[in-house]
């Protein structure tokens, strides 16, 4: 890593038009995860700034609302064009923030570029409808209306993408944010507001507060958000959920996984293997990641043996390295959980691949292998728990029904993977899945901003992407009206 590539990280937030260069949340000393080394410093939000956010977004409400919907469509585009012209950039301050092999850290870029796309498409595509019971001598219709000011909380691994995927929608519905995101990766998600003031949008109705659980909180008890969309995990939904209640605010919940992921004996073991491989994404930090691999037994020894030659050869590495194929974890608490689950589960399973923190020149990052452990059991810590890092299990089963059975005795509902030759087979397990996203033979479920994501059980409730995405940030008004009789 160069100095000069930190200096792209921006070092104010952005509320209104105004850089807020110091906080009262502190001082955030950014650590980079490749290095272990403090990379750049950020002043914090605390209360003091998430009200100050919340008015310039309140003020600025009525302005954006009463533009033409294809102003705010045309405005969107600028964004997503911008986004595009410094896509360099933008993709550098990913891979600084999280890690990311800068080869790899084009796609939240382009992820960010397409949701802010689509919910351009959306904005001025979005109408009531009449509805006719005229026998009553009524005249009925909806019109619909932007909720109002969003509390936009985000994880850290996504960054931009997360952006356009959480504030895209809510713009084209008319509504302003409040974008609170990660501590852990603040940089991306500011520099998108920046990029928002010069794509026209006006001062306000984007505002980007970094901050930690203490600006969270402020936000989502703060009475003037009208609705909360949040990405991370269950832990802290539900502590949200609890000071949501007291303004009964509205929330869209989009949290962790335990996915299954089912391959059957007649399936292509070739496409399975090189699925399970995407665990090196984001080292294997993602919500939807397929970790808990049901296998059938007639296959169970070979896949194991395919998927652990596959990891091994991957090359964990240094972000700006060419080659790195995968980067380290977030932090160091994520690096004990990781390591803690995998020691633990050695009592269990077998560990073929991976396993340990790894040494050399990636010593002082939080560097841990793709690791795979063969054999557990679905009820054992390492099959119920979200390990959120690049650990895969594998589970043999002998027939269709138990796979579903095992596949939803989990607390989680977020996505799942069956893997096929058999058509008939993949539609009649499809519908017994538990899950809000199925993905067969190899696709990925979170395949584009034209598609509703979103969770079930414990991962959560909300759309995000599609029609149901946007509607999520609009509120409908009835309206009756009695017709007088001809006179
Ligand atoms: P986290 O819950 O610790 O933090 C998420 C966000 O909440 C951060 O911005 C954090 O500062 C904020 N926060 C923390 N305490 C808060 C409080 N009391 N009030 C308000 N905000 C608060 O999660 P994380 O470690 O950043 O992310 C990991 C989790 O996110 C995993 O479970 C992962 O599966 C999930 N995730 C879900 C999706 C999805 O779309 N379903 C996508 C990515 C990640």
């Amino acid at each position: 890593m160069t100095s000069d590539r930190t200096s792209l990280l921006p070092s104010t937030l952005l509320i209104g038009d105004q850089r807020i260069g110091t906080a009262s949340g502190g001082v955030l000393e950014h650590i980079h995860p490749a290095s272990g080394k403090v990379q750049a410093s950020l002043p914090l939000a605390g209360a003091a700034e998430i009200d100050q956010a919340v008015a310039a977004a309140q003020a600025a409400l009525p302005i954006w609302r009463s533009w033409d919907p294809s102003e705010r469509r045309r405005a969107l585009i600028r964004l997503a064009d911008l986004f595009r012209k410094h896509a360099e950039e933008i993709s550098t301050i990913h891979s600084l923030e999280t890690g990311m092999p800068f080869t790899q850290a084009d796609w939240p870029t382009k992820w960010g570029i397409d949701w802010l796309e689509d919910a351009a498409g959306w904005a001025d595509k979005l109408y009531g409808d009449t509805v006719p019971i005229s026998s009553q001598g009524l005249f009925n219709y909806t019109s619909i209306e932007p909720f109002g000011v969003v509390a936009t909380i985000l994880t850290w691994n996504g960054s931009v993408g997360a952006f356009g995927m959480a504030a895209g929608p809510a713009l084209a519905a008319g509504c302003t944010v409040v974008v609170k995101p990660s501590e852990l990766s603040p940089f991306g998600p500011i520099r998108a507001a920046e990029l928002a003031l010069e794509a026209g949008f006006p001062p306000g109705v984007v505002n980007v507060v970094a901050g930690g659980p203490e600006a969270g909180e402020a936000l989502v008890s703060h009475p003037g958000i009208s609705k909360i969309a949040f990405t991370g995990g269950g832990p802290t939904a539900k502590r949200i959920a609890v000071s949501a209640a007291q303004n009964l605010t509205p929330s869209i919940f989009e949290l962790g996984g335990k996915s299954a992921s089912i391959t059957f004996g007649d399936a292509d073991l070739s496409a399975a293997v090189a699925h399970a491989t995407f665990v090196s994404v984001h080292a294997g930090q993602q919500c939807t990641l397929g970790s808990r691999m049901f296998v059938h037994t007639s296959v169970f020894e070979e896949f194991n043996d395919r998927l652990a030659s596959a990891l091994e050869a991957m090359k964990v590495g240094l972000p700006f390295d060419e080659g790195s194929q995968m980067g380290p974890l977030i932090n160091q608490a994520a690096m004990d959980r990781v390591h803690g689950l995998v020691d633990r589960a050695r009592a269990y399973g077998e560990v073929r691949a991976g396993g340990t923190r790894l040494g050399g020149q990636l010593s002082d990052g939080y560097f841990f292998p793709p690791t795979l452990v063969s054999g557990v059991t679905n009820d054992s810590e390492l099959a119920r728990t979200e390990v959120f890092g690049p650990v895969l299990a594998t589970i043999p089963f002998e027939d269709e029904d138990e796979a579903i059975a095992m596949a939803n005795d989990s607390e989680f509902g977020l996505s799942g993977y069956i893997f096929s030759s058999d058509i008939s087979r993949v539609h009649r397990v499809v519908p017994k899945l538990d899950t809000g996203n199925v993905g067969v033979n190899g696709a990925f479920v979170t395949a584009g901003p034209t598609l509703p994501f979103g969770g079930r059980k414990q991962s959560g409730y909300g759309k995000q992407g599609g029609l149901a995405g946007v509607m999520e940030f609009i509120n409908t008004k009835t309206v009756t009206v009695k017709l007088g009789d001809p006179s």
